[in-house]
């Protein structure tokens, strides 16, 4: 029996899976996807957000900008790309202008460091390709930009380096409450913990009434984006918001921590798991991203994708509406991390931290720290950022490391097998992608996915047919030789 079962591998349970370990427990991390970050934590804007947004009172207001002060270290630790760009929260009036006081004013109330209201010249002056009209701005230079997938793979997999048992391809059915443990029933088979965290995302509250009566809801969102080829990358320095409405932060323009531009997003009720982009919710992100950046070339389009949002919309009874939701549950040993939205991704090193110490460690009366405890993970090489002479060090020790399969990225077979063999390693075409960024490029893996493909039948030992682009059963990319096909035909 375990002590915890965490149920979802999304950013909130992998990154508290990997701050569980710093005690000696007994952990089981569960997806149903065959990859850890695979739903809301895959697909958002990707921004460290400085945290002046949310009122104090709410979980999302405390935890924001203390997870802000806490990304840098972390992203060190696991060593994943973060860039503190800073952000503008852009005025066009008057009326704007006064918004943006009211942020400001929150902002130091929630401890957001080193804000500042600047006016059009200086506005002008730090972003020259902003429209004319914009007359002032909110600077909150501790905003940043991160790789979300990244980051929450490799706290899955430091979470699995200090001795977390990762399972994917579990999908949980159903829950059943013992005297002093729960049976958790997966498509893979049962499992027994002690304790459970509910970090299921955008189905967190259907997970909850497999144990307990019903008390909160979640509302899926759908926020489309498009993301833009390197060329037009540098088209603005910072994280550009509009002034928000009563609606949320609006359409944002941000580089990319590796080097994009992002468009995005808008807010569309779906049904959950409707992840599909329309062109007419696409129309009003370019409308609407115009307005502050009127310069955007459309034509470096590389990609659409859309997330959802996992909105609260009946209040839990212990938190306000619309906040996150981390407590122990009416149903004692199960702790709901649900509502789990922006800024769940900045939050994520600080609530982690609470969940852990404040909800989680009462729990277990004899509980003892781990002293062998690593918060790092080994580095990951990056062929592309290597010196001439890096370079040609470890293409002497791997010759792989100087055979480039994604030509967009500069991505080399080393790095690939690289990401295939780590704990929580790459299993998928999709999983290499996020991992390494082979396919990422201008083509999206028109030229090396086939070699990816390749690449992870050889490593995993399998045949060709046997790899999936994404999900289990979704996505498999061959089904035969041609020769064969063409042989049934006749
Ligand atoms: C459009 C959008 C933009 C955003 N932008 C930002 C931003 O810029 N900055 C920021 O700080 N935050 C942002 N957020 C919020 C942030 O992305 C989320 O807070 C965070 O990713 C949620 O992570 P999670 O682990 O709770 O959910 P998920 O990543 O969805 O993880 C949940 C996991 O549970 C698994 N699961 C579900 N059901 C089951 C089951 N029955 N059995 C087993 N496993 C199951 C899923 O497979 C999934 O892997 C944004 C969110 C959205 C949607």
């Amino acid at each position: 029996m375990y002590d915890i079962a965490i149920i979802g591998a999304g950013i909130a349970g992998s990154y508290i899976a990997r701050e569980l370990t710093r005690y000696k427990l007994d952990v089981v991390l569960l997806d149903g996807e065959n990859d850890v970050g695979n739903q809301i934590t895959m697909a958002n804007s990707a921004i460290v957000h400085g945290g002046y947004d949310a009122p104090s009172y709410k979980f999302k207001g405390r935890f924001n900008a203390p997870g802000n002060i806490m990304y840098e270290k972390i992203c060190e630790d696991l060593d994943v790309p973060f860039k503190q760009c800073g952000s503008l929260v852009v005025a066009h009036n008057e009326y704007e202008m006064a918004t943006l006081h009211e942020l400001y004013q929150n902002g130091l109330k929630n401890g957001v460091p080193g804000m500042r209201i600047i006016f059009k010249e200086e506005v002008h002056q730090m972003e020259p390709n902003l429209n004319p009209d914009v007359c002032g701005a909110l600077y909150s230079p501790t905003a940043g930009v991160v790789s979300p997938f990244e980051l929450c793979v490799h706290a899955a997999e430091n979470a699995v380096d200090n001795g977390v048992t990762l399972k994917l391809n579990h999908l949980v059915t159903d829950i059943k409450k013992l005297d002093d443990s729960f049976k958790i029933t997966t498509t893979a088979g049962d499992i027994e913990a002690k304790k459970i965290i509910n970090a299921a995302g955008v189905y967190a509250d259907d997970i909850y009434e497999m144990v307990g009566e019903p008390y909160f809801e979640l509302l899926a969102r759908k926020g489309n984006y498009f993301i833009f080829d390197k060329e037009a990358g540098s088209l603005v320095n910072k994280v550009i918001f509009p002034c928000p409405s009563k609606k949320g932060k609006g359409i944002l323009v941000a580089p990319t921590v590796h080097g994009n531009l992002l468009i995005g997003p808008d807010a569309e009720p779906v049904d959950k798991g409707d992840v599909s982009t329309t062109s007419e919710r696409l129309d009003y992100i370019k409308e609407n991203a115009l307005k502050n950046v009127p310069s955007i070339p459309m034509n470096k389009i590389i990609r659409s994708y859309a997330g959802l949002r996992n909105t609260p919309v009946k209040a839990s009874f212990t938190t306000t509406d619309g906040d996150f939701i981390l407590e122990e549950s009416p149903v004692k040993g199960f702790i709901n991390v649900a509502g789990y939205e922006s800024p769940g991704l900045t939050s994520i090193p600080a609530v982690a931290h609470y969940v852990v110490e404040e909800i989680v460690v009462p729990m277990f009366p004899d509980i003892e720290e781990n002293h062998e405890y690593n918060p790092k993970v080994r580095k990951h090489l990056r062929f592309e950022e290597m010196s001439d002479a890096e370079k040609e060090a470890i293409i002497k020790e791997d010759p792989k490391y100087g055979k480039v399969i994604c030509r967009c990225e500069t991505i080399t077979e080393g790095e690939i097998i690289d990401v295939i063999h780590r704990s929580a390693g790459a299993r998928t075409v999709k999983a290499v992608k996020k991992r390494s960024r082979a396919g990422m490029g201008r083509c999206q893996g028109g030229f090396c996915s086939p070699r990816v493909v390749e690449i992870l039948a050889r490593e995993l030992n399998c045949t060709l047919e046997d790899i999936m682009y994404d999900q289990q059963n979704s996505a498999y990319i061959l089904s035969g030789k041609t020769k064969s096909a063409a042989e049934e035909v006749l």
